[in-house]
């Protein structure tokens, strides 16, 4: 088998309220991997408010794709050193890493359907559902905005929901957090995400201004490029770390790992390389009484979290419209079963690239 073409586009998706009060839209980066006489298939990458949507997709289109064209896609970690090793020069991750992610999880998807499996069936799975967390609470949001999102994942079963913690002043985040816990009542927990918006004291002010509260994890406490200043706030503070949306490799994770600066460890498999690494990732963690709780894409992250015994929940951030993809898996019960068709499951609905695509 070969991959014979590679189509990529960017889609522009509208996001709609409470979700438009912090982003008028997200866009994602789409691959499309054509073989001779076997399956296709699909990745993409998750873009957040659209950045660098556009300059992903160049970096795929004249950088990774030549490398693919004409190579079996079944021997995926050959071609994924093959990716990642390319332009030592001059990349190291960020947009260099969403490209590469859709190939790798574009690759696996047509590994999945020659194979005939799911993806978490083929990589060893031990469980065919994930519990999921509610996700958003954006800072843009009024208090009113926040509840009624968290009630919502709440009705959908969801006993965990994260909130952000933006405002700058530590006091107005407590209140907003305890008007959120006292709307959900004690079926449900709560985490709170800074986002990398604050330095290591005010991290520390932050966290003991809710150390009461019985949470989950406080989020990104600090620069995602400070791990030394998220190692001295996760030793000072009496909530457990979480961070890792903007890690990218197994080195990275390591060095989070070994300076003790997160208790949750949270690879996006669009953007840490693909589900090639985001399952050694996994692997790591594991070695080190590290849970892994993939970031966001939740419909794709299913698979790696069915396939990991250290995985803690997928996060639910209910974004895509109901016409962009079909084969999305429903929330029921606060749980997702994952998807049982071959590959990842998920495919773009019929018309999703014209009715999308960026201009
Ligand atoms: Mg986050």
């Amino acid at each position: 088998m070969k991959v014979t073409r590679i189509e990529s586009a960017v889609l522009a998706v509208p996001m709609v309220k409470p979700v438009a009060l912090s982003f008028a839209e997200h866009r994602l980066v789409v691959a499309t991997l054509h073989t001779d006489d076997g399956p296709t298939g699909l990745g993409y990458s998750l873009c957040f408010g659209g950045g660098g949507a556009e300059a992903v997709q160049v970096y795929l289109e004249t950088r990774l794709k030549p490398l693919l064209l004409g190579e079996d896609p079944l021997f995926v970690e050959r071609l994924w050193e093959k990716m990642y090793r390319a332009d030592r020069g001059i990349k190291r991750q960020g947009v260099a890493a969403y490209a590469l992610s859709a190939l790798d999880i574009g690759l696996w998807d047509i590994v999945g359907k020659t194979a005939g499996l799911p993806l978490y069936k083929l990589w060893g799975a031990v469980t065919d559902r994930v519990d999921a967390y509610g996700s958003g609470g954006w800072g843009d949001y009024a208090i009113d905005d926040v509840v009624g999102e968290a009630q919502k994942y709440a009705a959908a079963g969801c006993r965990y929901y994260k909130m952000k913690i933006h405002d700058p002043d530590p006091r107005e985040n407590r209140r907003r957090v305890e008007a959120v816990l006292k709307a959900l009542g004690e079926r449900v927990r709560l985490m709170v995400d800074a986002n990398q918006k604050l330095d290591v004291l005010g991290a520390i002010r932050q966290a003991q201004a809710l150390e009461d509260l019985d949470l989950v994890w406080l989020e990104e406490p600090v620069l995602a490029d400070d791990v030394a200043g998220c190692a001295e706030v996760a030793r000072a503070i009496r909530i457990p770390v979480a961070t890792g949306e903007n890690a990218y490799s197994r080195y990275e994770f390591r060095e989070l790992i070994e300076r003790g600066a997160a208790r949750y460890l949270m690879p996006d498999v669009c953007r840490a390389n693909g589900f090639s690494e985001t399952l050694k990732i996994g692997r790591l963690a594991a070695a080190h009484q590290r849970l892994l709780s993939p970031h966001v894409v939740h419909e794709l992250s299913l698979h790696v979290a069915a396939a990991l015994p250290n995985a803690f929940l997928v996060e639910y951030m209910d974004w895509a419209p109901a016409d962009l993809f079909t084969g999305l898996p429903h929330c029921e019960g606060g749980a997702f079963r994952v998807p049982d068709r071959p590959g990842h499951g998920i495919a773009l609905a019929p018309d999703a690239l014209a009715r999308y695509r960026a201009r």
